[in-house]
Parts: structure tokens; sequence; C-alpha cells
């Protein structure tokens, strides 16, 4: 068994919709090797540097993911003399390969680190999210909300801001009834 401890930097378009692992970020990655019958068994952790949008609020959010890794790479086919063969392609999910001595780990930590990000992410459990109506944030400003004004007398509500008689009248409701 080999252990290989390496930082590499982060492949462009790693990520999801709302998360993804910032390129050229540093990728640290503690693997073993161990090679057994069929090929090499590639396993460890592997932590990337997360960047990423709260879903309900859009607050840019970071943190430090630790993924888990573990994949079967297969010696090629060969046949009686030691010739290495093509496989037929019609495996739908093929194990990868060993290229000579070259383990590519990139499609295995894209597959990993993928299937680890939130397609979701939260700032907080209970992010409140934006406003509907105007979308500011409102975990910045609790309390916030609207008076809700049926549209067809929103008209009327601009009038009567500009007409003191309309203004005495309302603020004498009595009057009017009687
Ligand atoms: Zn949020
Ligand atoms: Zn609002």
């Amino acid at each position: 068994m080999v252990e290989v401890s390496r930082t590499v930097s982060a492949p462009g378009d790693l990520g999801v919709a709302l998360a993804r692992v910032a390129p050229q970020s540093p990728i640290e990655m503690e693997l073993r090797l161990e090679s057994v019958m069929e090929g090499v068994l590639v396993s460890g952790a592997v932590d990337v540097q997360v960047s990423a949008e709260c879903a309900r609020c859009l607050e840019p959010i970071a943190w430090e993911e630790a993924v888990d890794v573990s994949e079967l790479f297969a010696y090629p086919a060969t046949d009686a003399r030691g010739a290495v063969v093509e496989e037929p392609e019609d495996d739908e999910d093929p194990l990868p390969v060993l290229e000579g001595d070259l383990i590519d780990l990139e499609p295995t930590l894209r597959d990993s680190v993928v299937t680890a990000l939130p397609m979701a992410p939260l700032c907080r459990d209970d992010c409140a999210g934006l406003c509907p109506e105007c979308g500011i944030r409102l975990d910045d400003h609790p309390g916030h909300e609207h008076q809700t004004v049926d549209p067809r007398w929103a008209a009327l509500a601009g009038l009567a801001e500009h007409d003191p008689g309309q203004a005495t009248a309302e603020a004498q409701p009595d009057a009017r009834n009687k």
C-alpha cells in the first residue's frame, strides 16, 4: 500500500449550479493506493474549498468540504500473450483503466466532489430569504413588511396624499356616515 499526500490546484468548472470549487484553489488529497487483483484501489479524503450562493438569499458563502474518494482503477484487459486489448464499449459505467503506471484522478475527483456538493446551499438553516415584493434580504431587515394595498385602491391612496380635504374626511369617518 502506498500513501500519497498531495495538493493540486482545482480544475475549472468543478461544481453544481449554486456551489463550486474555485478554479486554481488548492485541493488537498490524502490518498491510499492499494494493489488488488483487478487493479489499484484508490481511496481517501480530499479537501476542497467551496464557494457558493445561498439558495434562498443569494448571499455568498464559503466552506471547506471533506470529500471521500474511493475508486478502483482496473488493469487494462490483456490477451493470452499479455498484449492490451481494446474492451468492447458496451459497458454502461466502465471502471477507469490504468494507463501504464498512470492514474487519471480528475474524473474520479469530479464525480466525488459534484456528488458531495449541496444542490441548495443555505447561509444558515433558517435563512428567511428575500422579500418577494422588493427583493431585500429579510435577515438584514427583521420585521420588514409591506402594506398590502389592493391595486384598485392604490390610485385613490395616491390622491388622498395630495388632497387635504380627503385626509380630513378619512380622519373622521363617522361624519360621512351620519
Ligand atoms: Zn441565505
Ligand atoms: Zn420588501
